[in-house]
């Protein structure tokens, strides 16, 4: 540091004698020839470092109260501002909500296969489109089709963009310029912008509304039928639950009707749910195979909810049906990238084996643990944060699924529950370095074990003690 390379010098100490301290400001450019920034030059870009320094210094002159004291409070501020700018917008963070699979913290976490998949494919050349057997041009569509083909007993497959792209495609491919029949009850909402009518609306296909919100018979269905139908939707009810004085026709009851007249059968079933967990406890949803075997001629879902795997929209059917959507020019608008397919292989490949699914699939690895397991985990990181001067205790909580299924679902957890003031520790915790998402319940901020996947909680115990202490 005494030997300042040329052209560099140390800030003149600053700050000579303030009556007015803008007055004393470092200009931004003898901070950035400092040598005290130097390292930072080093190892940043030089427009980001130059970034930093003027808003440090802009700052300062906006409120002199935050001018830092000497020279090393300022290269501080700047290292801080510099590690901002830095910082990607799009970040990991710890779901400690309680929500499983959360749509605004990303959905599922892939597999240890799944990611294995990607950095094998993803860094070098792979066969998206190229025919290793024939040594000509392929195609990407015919990847993870054999695997969804004998796990859902589908005739054939499509992969897509995600399931509002899925619905979109097998609509238009299908239904275009005709009627689409959906019911009343099943006009849903499902999360941020994606609601049923608008989405339906977007294929060119016209929505025939029948029924009523709470009940909808085969009569309604039968009597919408025309000349001019070029489809009937069933939309399966992911994020709520109709009680009451309710009635629908059951996917397997709109089979004959659509048999008959030759109008394909649309089933919007969104979960992507492969194996039943009945034993686990969550039980009322079909999963795939199911809603294949009820005998629609297109049943399309997601890949990053019950499946567990990558964003992705799966559409399994009737090979021609397929066939109409892998020729529409839409698919080009809509097409899956290599990222997801290597990812949704993998995915896919676990299920295979069942147990092994339920084990790897870190979605289903979190539903399905053992409530015991969950609170010795509580207990555990509990224990290691009030060691690291965190007041809090476990709680009982109930987790939810959440992504689309099983919407009353209640699966019983625990949760590590801080002391202190909730907004205040809900938002130190959020706007840490490791952003730690939980939730606010009874006035104290919860940190839910079962949305953790297993073997991050020394991450969670780091992340929290960091912020709060
Ligand atoms: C979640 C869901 C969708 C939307 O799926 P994305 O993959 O998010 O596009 C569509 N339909 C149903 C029934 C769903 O549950």
């Amino acid at each position: 540091m005494s030997d300042p390379r040329p052209g560099t010098r140390s800030v003149p100490t600053p700050l000579d004698a303030p009556s007015d301290p803008r007055r004393a400001l470092p200009s931004v450019g003898v901070l950035l020839e400092s040598i005290e920034v130097a390292p930072l030059l080093a190892r940043a870009p030089r427009s980001l470092v130059a970034e930093a320094v003027r808003s440090v210094v802009d700052d300062a002159r906006r409120d002199p109260a935050s001018t830092p004291n000497d020279l090393a409070g300022w290269v501080e501020a700047i290292a801080d501002r510099l590690e901002a700018l830095e910082r990607p917008s799009l970040r990991a963070v710890i779901n400690a909500t309680g929500v499983v699979l959360h749509t605004n913290l990303g959905r599922a976490p892939l597999s240890a296969a799944a990611l294995h998949a990607i950095t094998a494919t993803a860094a070098v050349a792979c066969n998206l489109e190229y025919d290793l057997e024939r040594g000509e041009r392929g195609s990407r569509y015919v990847h993870a089709v054999a695997l969804l083909r004998e796990l859902t007993g589908a005739e054939d497959a499509i992969v897509v963009n995600n399931c509002a792209s899925a619905l979109v495609l097998a609509l238009n491919s299908l239904a275009a310029g005709r009627e689409a029949i959906v019911s009343r009850g099943e006009l849903i909402e499902i999360g941020g912008s994606f609601r049923v009518p608008d989405i339906m609306a977007k294929s060119g296909a016209t929505l025939v509304e029948v029924g009523t919100t709470n009940r909808t018979h085969l009569t309604d269905y039968e009597e919408a039928v025309g000349e001019s139908t070029g489809a009937i939707v069933k939309v399966h009810r992911s994020n709520f639950e109709l009680r009451g004085f309710v009635s629908e026709v059951e996917l397997s009851a709109l089979t004959p009707l659509a048999r008959t007249h030759a109008i394909p059968l649309l089933f919007d079933f969104g979960s992507g749910l492969l194996v039943s967990l009945d034993e686990y406890g969550l039980r009322g949803e079909p999963t795939a195979r199911d809603a294949v075997r009820a005998g629609a001629t297109l049943v399309l879902m997601s890949g990053d909810k019950m499946l567990g795997g990558p964003q992705a929209g799966i559409v399994l059917g009737d090979a021609s049906a397929i066939a109409a959507c892998r020729r529409n020019p839409l698919a080009r608008a809509v097409r899956v990238d290599k990222l997801t397919l290597a990812a949704l292989e993998a995915t896919l490949a676990l299920y295979r084996e069942p147990v092994r699914a339920v084990r790897e699939v870190p979605a289903l690895a979190m539903l399905t643990a053992p409530a015991a397991n969950v609170q010795l985990r509580a207990e555990q990181a509990a224990a290691r944060l009030r060691d690291n001067g965190v007041s809090c205790d476990v709680v009982e909580t109930e987790a939810s699924v959440g992504g689309g299924a099983f919407p009353t679902a209640r699966i019983l957890s625990y949760a590590v529950a801080l002391q202190g003031t909730p907004a205040a520790i809900e938002e130190r915790l959020r706007r840490g370095d490791h952003p730690v998402i939980g939730r606010i319940a009874n006035g104290r901020v919860l940190l839910d074990m079962r949305s953790v996947p297993a073997g991050h909680d020394e991450q969670l115990v780091r992340a929290v003690t960091t912020s709060l202490v």
